[in-house]
């Protein structure tokens, strides 16, 4: 009897493995299956079809060792962990559903297209793939500007790796000079000056608009009148600065209505890598993860030391970024929303020098004045912006 036990239970125990086979080869926690589900409906408009109910997929979220947030585990079957932590720590960004697919996607590509990683980048310095990652890689940031007009692309390379290189990727474009009708410029010849109870001062003189920040903080400074400038536009501003210290930025951005009624800022940042001796350039949202992107910007191309022309230019719904008028960065994001006004991105605890701030407006673009209509926004301080340089792991 003891012996027919046995024999029962192990049948049993059998017959429990077979019948919870799938079960254990095929799990996926409900809040990744619509990413896993998302990332089998792009493969099979592509010719791709994965039987992964049948082969075996195990997605999960895991306490990873930060700065890791999503591995993929060669097992059998197939295991894919993305970082809790990370997963809730998105979601205080407007672009969080990209970053979710970002690392998701990326984590699937490694399981079931067999993709390594690919550290390539486009003309304009960008990442060529969603599969950048690995050991750290000329300090650069692994953000992929996974929004808008990009994820098209995005999507068609993780499946098809030659694909060819886009449009927005093209470098070496210079500004075509066509900047419209001047309606706005910074008065540089009636000094005045101001220092706030913080150690802020603000002085205009000799041609110049001194500014000196006293936090380390990269700071937004709004300057000219509020505006709605709805259309095609041009701003342009030249400084010069020097840079204390090593996340220390200058730029120049927008700051606009978003689809809450909140005030938000589009921005371009430059700042100094040390250890390669580069400038990087830094689009940024102060809704989204900071930032969308960081590009390596050409040797020659800029000294912030010296006087630096910084100019964004709205053409298409479309942001240009460029430095001393050569083409860094385009994109998309938010780009048809009517500007309040323009501003400044000064670095903290350093005395920056503005030689010229002008804003211009193309023939189709409109301007309405806005309720609160001040004539210059002398030395307010509109929030802080910083460079994304600490580097998560995929
Ligand atoms: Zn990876």
């Amino acid at each position: 009897m003891r012996n027919l036990n046995l024999i029962v239970k192990g049948c049993m125990l059998i017959m429990l493995c077979f019948s919870c086979k799938k079960e254990d080869t095929y799990q996926v926690e409900a809040e990744l299956d619509p990413y896993l589900q998302m990332f089998l409906q792009e493969g099979a408009k592509r010719g791709f079809n994965f039987n992964v109910e049948e082969n075996g997929l195990l997605m999960k979220f895991a306490d990873l060792q930060a700065p890791t947030i999503g591995l993929c585990t060669y097992s059998e079957p197939l295991l894919v962990q993305i970082d809790r932590t990370y997963w809730q720590e998105v979601t205080k960004y407007e672009n969080c559903e990209d970053l979710r697919q970002n690392v998701v996607f990326h984590e699937l590509a490694h399981g079931l297209l067999n993709r390594d990683h690919d550290n390539g980048i486009l003309a304009n310095g960008e990442w060529k793939s969603l599969m950048c990652g690995g050991d750290t890689y000329l300090e650069r940031s692994w953000q992929v500007n996974f929004c808008g007009e990009r994820r098209q692309y995005y999507l068609d390379e993780l499946f098809n790796p030659s694909m060819p290189q886009p449009e927005w990727a093209n470098y070496g474009d210079s500004f075509s000079g066509e900047k419209g009708s001047l309606y706005y410029e910074l008065d540089l010849n009636n000094p005045k000056a101001k220092t706030d109870e913080d150690g802020n001062s603000f002085t205009i003189s000799d041609g110049l608009y001194t500014v000196y920040l006293n936090s380390e903080s990269n700071t937004i400074l709004p300057i000219g009148k509020e505006e709605q400038v709805t259309g095609d536009c041009y701003f342009e501003a030249t400084l010069y600065t020097h840079m204390s210290n090593v996340n220390a930025c200058i730029g120049v951005g927008v700051e606009y209505t978003d689809a809450h009624n909140q005030k938000a800022y589009n921005s371009f940042l430059i700042s100094k890598n040390y250890t390669y001796n580069e400038y990087r350039a830094y689009p940024a949202n102060t809704k989204c993860q900071p930032n969308f992107a960081e590009v390596s910007i050409r040797y020659g191309v800029c000294d912030v030391n010296n006087e630096t022309k910084l100019s964004i230019e709205r053409t298409g719904n479309e942001y240009y970024f460029y430095v001393n008028d050569q083409l860094i960065y385009r994109h998309d994001y938010d780009a048809d929303k009517p500007i309040n006004r323009f501003n400044l991105i000064i670095p903290g605890k350093t005395e920056t020098y503005v030689t010229s701030f002008k804003c211009y407006k193309k023939t189709e673009a409109s301007i309405k004045s806005s309720s609160v209509n001040k004539d210059f926004f002398w030395g307010e301080m509109a929030g802080t912006v910083q460079t994304y340089k600490n580097v998560e792991i995929k």
